[in-house]
């Protein structure tokens, strides 16, 4: 038997800006991971933080006026906000500017010194300051940042050097000798030709700035990025102030990162901790990116999502399980308002929300709420409590693979097994039949039994949906108080009384799909004839129109602009019957860039005038022109 402790960590974060739903994922699957853990009764501590040093954030805070340490006060509140409202449940947050961590870093630099594996050198390189990154030449784009694209520049300055190289192959020798070691295998075989390609030696101290921890043995130097934010592993859990706390907790079970930062993961951090004489972690596991149109998300292009704005309109649980469940683990995802509204209605509100909606229902109805005796069990009795338990041995066995969204998937098909099971056992036929009461108490029993199971399953995912579950059954004790491994069929105690309440996930109606609109703007905005000019607005003839299915608000229309006929989404379905529109000559902004609304190809938009008093008219002539007649 290993040891039953487990020790789970998310990169810090970085506080140059508010955290995105990239950020969300990541901390969201450490808490599941760890609240699996601690389901099945391991001694769990889950550690998260921010990285609060650097030259960027010195910058951002000067530019606002206020001092390094107020500016990233301000924005690590919001991610402690953030996380409170994502129900993660961690151990420590740890901040690098804490004097714990300050200790620990020094303390490490100095042992590593001493040792001989840090020396003083020159740097020189390619710099890109919003990523704080040097480049050597060769990875360059043409002459520009590979990261973000931004311009470099060329960099000199005294500093410290780590001596990487010198355990290039030790690390190599680790890596083929611990397959685990780095995780999903596309990671590992990457890294293991990275470090083949040899290591230079890494630049761990800065004198070009001068928010960090100094260079104990030098004050002019600051201790540069990762030599500093790593080492935070070692102090969440007590590295210098509590040794028998890190004796209890090191090595790492699982480092959870995006695959960016699996290098510096299990590169250099394994070498760091070789040269301090300390154990590698067990696992760097580097999940996957979260795509918005098959983009990465990320602030410089832009296309980021406020988590907290998804958590007001859809709920915590909405979101994690959304999150868990679209994206593989370790491959990308893509995060779409589509996606996401389909997940929530077909997977919360119809499978899981109406099992134990009708499940309580029918409880009320032949039993007066209350788990009746069971009656003996019959075959399709028998067959739904195998499937709980082998549902129960998957989930375990993908647990530990760290494979989330299976996990999702295999709950959600033993919730699609009992919800078959209602049907083909049809409590309210047995109902009608008096001879059938010990079937009819069977059955009812078995839907609150396999509820319950449900709600331990689901519990590291969406962990206050399952406490609504478990309290809705009646029960009184914790769900935490209960094991994943020691759960029974037939515990569920008789005579229980339910306690029915509203839907667990109200369905998404067909209003609130759209995206939240763009706040309006302030001002009207002055364009010169050049920019009005690039706008090709043409005549068009509306020739068919009609209704998009599921959709109230949008009428695909079919339009002739003279030389060709396009396909046009509009969202006029509340202010023109599809047969008005047919044969009227509209406004067409004809080089707007062809999108899809609700899976239809738009080419173009209708335009149409807004009266305040909500009436929306198209815009038409007062006179027959040809179709496609340029409107300037
Ligand atoms: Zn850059």
């Amino acid at each position: 038997m290993g040891k039953n402790t487990f020790y789970i960590t998310t990169p810090i974060y970085y506080p140059s800006d508010k955290l995105h739903i990239g950020h969300a994922y990541t901390t969201v699957a450490a808490d599941a991971i760890a609240r699996y853990h601690r389901l099945c009764g391991k001694d769990v501590f889950f550690l998260t933080g921010s990285d609060e040093h650097g030259q960027k954030i010195e910058r951002i805070a000067k530019e606002r006026g206020k001092t390094p340490k107020e500016y990233v006060d301000e924005i690590v509140k919001g991610f402690q906000h953030l996380w409170q409202k994502l129900d993660i449940a961690y151990d420590d947050f740890i901040r690098t500017t804490e004097e714990r961590h300050c200790r620990v870093v020094q303390e490490l630099f100095r042992k590593i010194y001493e040792k001989g594996d840090i020396y003083k050198g020159e740097y020189k390189g390619w710099y890109c300051t919003p990523c704080e990154t040097f480049f050597p030449e060769s990875r360059l784009v043409d002459g520009n940042c590979p990261d973000c694209g931004r311009p470099v520049e060329l960099l000199q300055e005294e500093s410290y050097f780590f001596r990487m190289s010198k355990y290039a192959d030790r690390l190599l020798e680790y890596i083929e000798a611990n397959p685990d070691f780095i995780q999903p295998t596309s990671r590992r075989n990457e890294m293991i030709q990275f470090i083949k390609s040899g290591l230079e030696d890494l630049c761990v101290s800065r004198t070009s700035f001068s928010w960090g921890i100094p260079v104990p043995i030098d004050e002019g130097h600051v201790i540069y990025v990762w030599f500093d934010a790593l080492t935070n592993y070692l102090t969440g859990i007590g590295y210098l102030d509590d040794p028998a706390m890190f004796q209890k907790y090191w090595p790492a079970d699982v480092h959870l990162v995006g695959k960016e930062i699996v290098r510096f993961h299990s590169v250099i951090w394994p070498i760091i901790l070789m040269a301090a004489g300390l154990e590698l972690p067990k696992k760097v596991y580097g999940h996957g990116w979260l795509l918005f149109d098959s983009d990465k998300m990320s602030k410089s292009k832009g296309n980021v999502v406020d988590p907290l704005v998804l958590i007001d309109r859809f709920g915590v649980d909405a979101i994690r399980y959304f999150l868990l469940r679209e994206i593989s683990f370790g491959s990308d995802g893509n995060f779409s308002w589509e996606a996401l509204v389909g997940r929530i209605n077909a997977d919360l509100a119809n499978d899981l929300g109406n099992l134990v909606h009708r499940s309580s229902a029918m409880m009320k109805k032949y039993y007066k709420g209350i788990v009746p005796e069971p009656g003996p069990e019959r075959p399709i009795d028998a067959a739904l409590r195998e499937e709980a338990a082998n549902t129960k041995a998957k989930l375990v066995s993908l647990m530990e693979e760290l494979d989330l969204s299976t996990a999702l998937a295999t709950i959600w098909r033993f919730i699609g097994a009992v919800n078959k099971y209602i049907d083909e056992a049809a409590p309210w036929a047995l109902a009608k039949d008096e001879s059938k009461g010990d079937e009819l108490a069977r059955v009812m029993y078995n839907l609150a039994e396999s509820i319950r199971w449900i709600a331990l399953f689901v519990y590291p995912f969406i962990p206050s949906t399952a406490k609504e579950i478990w309290n809705r059954l009646g029960l009184d004790d914790e769900l935490t108080a209960h094991l994943l491994g020691e759960v029974r069929w037939g515990e569920m105690p008789s005579g229980t009384a339910i306690r029915p309440g509203s839907p667990l996930f109200p369905r998404i109606e067909d209003e609130d799909k759209e995206p939240p609109a763009k706040a309006p703007a302030k001002s009207t905005v002055e364009i010169d004839i050049e920019e009005f000019a690039r706008l090709d607005i043409r005549l068009a003839r509306v020739i068919a129109a009609e209704r998009v299915a599921g959709a109230d608000k949008l009428l695909k229309l079919k339009v002739d602009l003279g030389s060709e006929e396009r396909q046009i989404v509009a969202g006029l379905a509340q202010h023109y019957k599809p047969e008005e529109l047919v044969g009227k000559n509209v406004a067409l902004l004809a080089n707007l860039k062809p999108t899809k609304i609700r899976g239809e190809l738009s080419q173009g938009m209708v335009l149409a005038a807004v009266a305040d008093d909500g009436r929306v008219r198209a815009l038409t002539v007062d006179e027959e022109l040809p179709a496609g007649s340029k409107i300037r």
